[in-house]
């Protein structure tokens, strides 16, 4: 596997792979890749010539800095697995790499980034898209691998890449799981066992709304989840809605849309988790 620091330097090795015709697939990820992050690789390695993976921790995507401080950093144990999947290029570029200045650049998200993550992280989808959009620019992927476990961050890159006119296929990749049905994060390694085994609620949960979806109305699945987290005294939920898959509208009725999705974000200990389901598409 080919390790890059400098983005002219990996620019300069893909010119010419580039040249030939041949497709870039791409995955960003922040690190202490788990095996979500490797299902990313392993489906893009499926459908190019060439995978790359950028490991970065941007920090310019946390409005919380002890978030951005306690964040894991597991570069090492990163590589080896990296190299054990066959991924042919590693991009880890500094802070300095990525940002000689300051960004500036703004974007039109029609309302998508002030909803759901966006309202509990301000700033967080305009330094996502900043550093995706550089990310883009350096590597010139045929298609981006993202994770639906971020469905809005998906979905956003993917409004934004038409938008901008960037060329890049975005490829949307299904959630991966632990055992008790957690989504896998690498914030995941912050919790202690029992915290661990208390967040399965958050996915508990979204099984239960999808059996009751279209019969209880979203009020009173909306009320039975308050009740149900009140009870849980090691996991504080921060936010449920059932929203319209495409604009993201919180919705009150189901007849409101045909494809929806449920959103659920929660603090177990110090750490913040998020997971969804899509009810019908
Ligand atoms: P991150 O390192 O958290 O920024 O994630 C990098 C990419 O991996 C994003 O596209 C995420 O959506 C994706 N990802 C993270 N966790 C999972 C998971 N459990 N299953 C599938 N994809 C994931």
């Amino acid at each position: 596997m080919k390790i890059f620091q400098a983005s002219n330097e990996i620019k300069d090795y893909l010119f010419p792979i580039l040249k030939d015709g041949k497709s870039i697939g791409f995955v960003p990820t922040m690190g202490a890749l788990h095996e979500g992050h490797l299902s990313l690789i392993t489906e893009a390695k499926e459908e190019n010539n060439l995978v790359v993976c950028s490991i970065f921790v941007n920090p310019i995507q946390f409005n919380n800095k002890e978030d951005l401080k306690k964040y894991p950093r597991t570069h090492e144990t990163d590589i080896q697995k990296l190299k054990s999947i066959n991924c042919d290029v590693l991009f880890m570029p500094s802070e300095e790499e990525m940002y000689p200045e300051a960004p500036t650049e703004t974007f039109d998200f029609e309302g998508l980034n002030k909803v759901l993550e966006g309202k509990f992280r301000p700033g967080h989808f305009e330094g996502v898209t900043i550093v995706v959009k550089r990310l883009f620019e350096i590597v010139n992927p045929t298609k981006a691998y993202f994770g639906i476990k971020d469905y809005q961050q998906m979905l956003i890159i993917h409004n934004q890449v038409k938008k901008l006119g960037l060329g890049v296929e975005i490829v949307p990749c299904s959630i991966i799981r632990e055992e008790n049905g957690l989504a896998m994060s690498s914030r995941n390694e912050l919790l202690s066992p029992v915290e661990r085994k208390q967040a399965s609620i958050l996915y508990e949960t979204l099984k239960w709304v999808k059996i009751r979806s279209g019969f209880a109305t979203i009020e009173e699945i909306k009320q039975q989840i308050r009740l149900q987290f009140k009870k849980n005294k090691f996991v504080e939920l921060e936010y449920f809605e059932i929203v319209d898959m495409y604009t993201l509208k919180s919705l009150n009725r189901w007849a409101e849309s045909n494809n929806i999705i449920a959103c659920i974000a929660a603090n177990v200990g110090n750490v913040r988790l998020i997971d969804n389901i899509i009810l019908f598409s």
